[in-house]
């Protein structure tokens, strides 16, 4: 049976290459797990079309997926640029102003934020998303800043800056982000992505924001600053706070360098295994197939790579979003999943990390040995709160897990964590046992060849509470 179910989740992005109803219906068809809604463009009317779709093609399925809003955050941009292009030589200086709307052609050019209030004197800012350096010479007023180019090249319209050594200081949501938890604390959200996140205490922030706003959604701190990344420490910290991280190469890669990326990628996935949260590895993992209708051998290998080191979900940004082959990238990136699980296990870790001693970390770890002891079908866990799910799937077991939950959040929530495949179901005693002779009747889970029942380790518990789970067992279903 595990030959059929991928373990690695897919996190894909919607854009307009996928607006289409019949569209978003193929991708929850091909193994999409979760749909990432960013917020940095559209209007709150097509996400509420987006979210209605997605839900009744998923309930038509029969599974659950996961709905992400990412949020847009101090991702800064330059304005419009006269001719739509600016050409910079070394030594230029060049002015970034906030308070100018319309370029005038000249090397001051208007921002969509105001660097004057953050940025220092000797700082480096990056333009066009890393291919102009320049160094800040001067605080010229109070919306401007004078830099020094240090590399030829050009510009263009809202092209990206990232200011990698500048600390933000917990000043990390803009008035746009604030709207938009707004909008998206009323509406159907499993998780808000914040975009930039410096510190635990971004995190910590967004924390107390959703409970004001009394949204049940969980927290995807986006790793993608150079600070966020300067330590072990500083990772381990955010992934302490947060629910789970997306390892955002993008922006990484020029605010801490490319080479940095595999490095932290490694540690990031460790951390998150540790602490039983959730771990995406984000952004061109099959980008060449935004034009052409087959990866590169490269693209297969990182996708494969990110498999084997543990990764909870992978993730598709303009690949689906705005690419020619939205669909035939989602089939490839799970032809490459279910091979790679297939064909190698997990490397588990020794023992139990520290500090993981409750009674659902103690369950799942025995839960996962006695079922790989006597090559269990499925994993079954009963679960309030999701907490079992996600100490099981910290394991990282190589069987498929199946989770029954009363509440239809906390199944959204967990399509992307690791080898779960999490149904809704009302509670009582069994519910869960139920659930599975349910799957099987349904042909969802199948008998294994020469067989005429499915071993199966049901972790549950005699209350549907939170740290209810008590009991492990073996069952013939
Ligand atoms: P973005 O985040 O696509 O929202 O920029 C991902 C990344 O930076 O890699
Ligand atoms: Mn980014």
């Amino acid at each position: 049976m595990s030959t059929l179910f991928k373990r690695t989740k897919i996190l894909a992005t919607v854009g307009p290459s996928v607006f289409a109803e019949e569209k978003l219906k193929e991708m929850v068809y091909a193994g999409v797990n979760g749909f990432r809604l960013n917020f940095s463009h559209g209007s709150y009317d097509e996400r509420d079309e987006q979210i209605r779709i997605i839900r009744k093609y998923a309930a038509e399925r029969g599974k659950s997926v996961a709905i992400v809003q990412d949020l847009q955050g101090p991702k800064i941009r330059l304005g419009e640029l006269k001719d739509n292009h600016l050409d910079l030589k070394k030594d230029d200086e060049i002015v970034l102003d906030y308070a100018i709307k319309e370029h005038d052609g000249s090397k001051t050019m208007p921002v969509q934020w105001n660097l004057a209030e953050k940025a220092k004197v000797g700082e480096p800012i990056f333009l066009f998303d890393g291919k102009i350096r320049t160094t800040v010479t001067e605080i010229v007023s109070k919306t401007a800043i004078k830099c020094r180019v240090e590399n030829d090249g050009f510009v263009m319209s809202r092209k990206g800056v990232n200011l990698p050594e500048t600390d933000l200081g917990g000043d990390i949501f803009t008035e746009k982000d604030l709207a938009d938890i707004e909008f998206g604390a009323s509406r159907d959200f499993d998780y808000v992505a914040m975009s930039f996140v410096q510190s635990a205490e971004d995190i910590n922030k967004m924390r107390q924001i959703l409970t004001s706003h009394g949204s049940k959604a969980k927290i995807i701190a986006k790793i993608e600053t150079k600070k966020a990344v300067e330590s072990d420490e500083a990772m381990e910290a955010i992934v302490e706070a947060t629910d789970g991280i997306m390892i955002a190469r993008g922006d990484m890669a020029i605010e801490a360098g490319n080479e940095v990326v595999p490095i932290v990628q490694r540690k990031l996935i460790t951390f998150c295994r540790k602490h039983s949260k959730i771990c995406i590895v984000a952004t061109q993992m099959m980008s060449s197939m935004v034009d052409n209708p087959e990866p590169t051998r490269a693209e297969v290998s990182d996708v494969a790579t990110a498999v084997l080191l543990g990764a909870d979900a992978v993730m598709l940004s303009d690949e689906t979003a705005n690419g020619k082959y939205p669909i035939e990238t989602i089939r490839e990136m799970k032809k490459v999943i279910l091979y790679t699980q297939n064909h190698s296990e997990i490397k588990k870790f020794d023992i139990l990390p520290e500090g993981h001693y409750k009674n659902y970390d103690a369950l799942s770890r025995a839960a996962v040995e006695i079922a790989e002891t006597i090559n269990a079908d499925v994993i079954v866990a009963a679960t309030k709160t999701g907490a079992t799910a996600s100490a099981i799937a910290a394991q990282r077991p190589n069987i498929p897990i199946v989770t029954v939950t009363s509440d239809a959040r906390v199944a959204g929530q967990l399509a992307l964590t690791y080898a779960n495949s999490a149904f809704v179901r009302e509670y009582d005693e069994n519910y869960a046992f139920d659930a599975v002779q349910d799957l099987k009747s349904s042909g969802y889970l199948k008998l294994p060849e020469g067989r005429d029942s499915l071993k199966v380790v049901l972790v549950s518990g005699l209350r549907d509470e939170e740290g209810g789970t008590n009991s492990i067992q073996i069952r013939k279903i």
